[in-house]
C-alpha cells in the first residue's frame, strides 16, 4: 500500500498548548479539581459592546461570505487602530483579515518561503513558529538566548546564525512563552541584520496591549527603515478577550506579500466569520478602557504569581514585562524520581496534583515550564500551593 500521509504532515507536531488546556478542560468537566495554568487565554468575557455589536451583526443578517481578505469596515478598523496607537499608516490593500492571528502567520510563511529557505526563530519561541515555517518545506533556524540575559536575543548570536538562504527573522516581543520585551538597542541591532541581509521580519506583536509597569511598546515597523521589511502579525484574540471569535490581521506596506497571503487564503479557508469581523470592527473602533482594565488585573496577578514562586526553593522565575505567561525554571528538579525533564514534571503535576501546564520542550527548553496567569489570584494561590507540595516531594 501506497504510503498515505505526506511526509510533511507526519512530521507535523500537534500544538501543546492546545492539548493541555483541551486536556484540563476534559478533566474539569469530568469532575476532577483541576487549576489550569495552560491556557494561554484570556479568562475575561469578550467586553458587552463587542458582544452586543457581534448580536446586531447576525440580526441585520449579515451571515453571509465577505471578501475573502476581510471587510473594508474591519480592514479601516485596522489601519485606524494602528494610525492612532502607533502612527504607522497603512492601505486596506496593505491589510489581509484572517481566521486569527496563527493563521495570519500561516499564510504569510506560505506566501514567502520556499523548501530550502530558512528563517531565524529566537528561542524560546512561541511553539508554532518552527512547525509552520517546517509545513512550507522551508527550515527553521533556531538561535538561543539565555536567562541571565533576561531571554533577550544577542544580535551577534542572530548574525552568525544567518546564511544566504535566509529569508526572514520571525520576532515576539512581548514574547510568548517567557513575557520578555525587548529593549530598542536589540529591536535596533536585529533591523540592522535584516537591512544588511536583505531579510524580512514577521514581528508577531499580538501582546502589544498586555505590557506592564507602563513600558513602551515598540512596533517593529516604527524603527528607522523597517516598515519595508515588516510584515505586522496582530489580533483581537488576547487585547479583547475574543480568542474564539477567530480574528487576526497582517499589515505590510509589501504589496505583493499582502496579496499572495489573501490568495493562499482564498483558496483555502476563505473569509474569516463574518460575525467575528463586525465584533472586532467595534473592538477596534469602540471604547477602548476595557483594554487597560484588564490589563491592571494581569499585572497584579503576575506581581502574586511571581512572587509565589520565588518563595518556592527550587523554582525561578525572568519577570514577564508582558503577555500573560511566567516561564518557570524546573531544571533544580530534573533527574529526581521520576522527572527526567519539564515533560515529565509537568505530567508529575497533572497526574498527581491535578495542575495543569505547559511543558517548555516545546517552546525550546526543557528546563522550563509556562504558567499562565489568565486566571484569578484565588486559582493562583491553590495552584502554586500544589505546585509547592510537588516540589518538596521531588527535592
Ligand atoms: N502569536 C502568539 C505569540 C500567540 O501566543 C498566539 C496565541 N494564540 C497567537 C499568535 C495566535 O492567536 P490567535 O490565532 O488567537 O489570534
Ligand atoms: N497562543 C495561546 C497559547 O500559547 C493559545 C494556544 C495556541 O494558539 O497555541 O497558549
Amino acid at each position: 500500500m501506497k504510503r498515505i500521509l505526506s511526509e510533511r504532515a507526519s512530521q507535523l507536531k500537534p500544538s501543546a498548548t492546545l492539548a493541555i488546556s483541551a486536556k484540563s478542560k476534559e478533566l474539569k468537566s469530568l469532575g476532577v479539581d483541576v487549576i489550569g495554568f495552560g491556557a494561554g487565554e484570556p479568562d475575561f468575557p469578550t467586553p458587552a459592546h463587542i458582544r452586543e455589536a457581534a448580536k446586531k451583526s447576525l440580526d441585520n443578517g449579515d451571515t453571509f461570505y465577505t471578501p475573502a481578505s476581510g471587510t473594508l469596515d474591519l480592514k479601516k478598523a485596522v489601519i485606524h487602530r494602528f494610525a492612532e496607537d502607533y502612527g504607522l499608516m497603512y492601505e486596506p490593500d496593505e491589510i489581509l483579515i484572517s481566521c486569527g492571528a496563527k493563521h495570519s502567520l500561516y499564510n504569510v510563511f506560505h506566501a514567502i518561503l520556499d523548501p530550502g529557505d530558512e528563517v531565524v526563530i529566537l528561542a524560546p519561541y512561541w511553539l508554532s513558529y518552527p512547525e509552520m515555517v517546517a509545513l512550507t518545506g522551508a527550515k527553521p533556524v533556531i538561535v538561543d538566548t539565555s536567562e541571565q540575559s533576561r531571554f533577550v536575543p544577542d544580535p551577534a548570536r542572530v548574525k552568525a546564525a544567518i546564511t544566504s538562504s535566509t529569508k526572514a527573522i520571525v520576532v515576539n516581543s512581548p514574547s510568548n512563552p517567557t513575557g520578555v520585551l525587548y529593549p530598542r538597542d536589540v529591536m535596533e541591532g536585529l533591523a540592522a541584520l535584516a537591512e544588511e541581509n536583505d531579510l524580512l521580519v514577521i514581528s508577531d506583536e499580538i501582546y502589544d496591549k498586555l505590557i506592564y509597569d507602563g513600558k513602551p511598546f515598540i512596533p517593529f515597523a516604527s524603527l528607522p527603515g523597517m516598515k519595508d521589511r515588516t510584515v505586522m502579525i496582530n489580533g483581537v484574540s488576547k487585547t479583547y478577550a475574543m480568542t474564539g471569535l477567530r480574528i487576526g490581521y497582517l499589515a505590510c506596506n509589501r504589496k505583493e506579500i499582502v496579496k499572495a497571503s489573501a490568495n493562499i487564503q482564498s483558496q483555502s479557508t476563505s473569509n474569516p466569520n463574518n460575525t467575528g469581523q463586525a465584533a472586532a470592527v467595534e473592538a477596534l473602533t469602540g471604547p477602548q478602557d476595557e483594554v487597560a482594565r484588564m490589563r491592571d488585573i494581569f499585572q497584579r496577578r503576575r506581581d502574586f504569581m511571581t512572587a509565589g514562586i520565588e518563595k518556592i526553593p527550587g523554582l525561578s522565575v525572568v519577570n514577564p514585562d508582558g503577555a500573560f505567561y511566567a516561564f518557570v525554571n524546573t531544571s533544580a528538579f530534573a533527574g529526581r524520581k521520576d522527572v527526567a525533564d519539564s515533560t515529565d514534571f509537568t505530567k508529575y503535576l497533572l497526574e498527581r496534583h491535578h495542575v495543569a501546564c505547559v511543558p517548555g520542550g516545546p517552546f525550546g527548553s526543557e528546563e522550563h515550564i509556562r504558567l499562565s496567569f489568565a486566571t484569578g489570584e484565588d486559582v493562583i494561590k491553590e495552584g502554586l500551593e500544589r505546585i509547592a507540595k510537588a516540589c518538596r516531594e521531588l527535592a
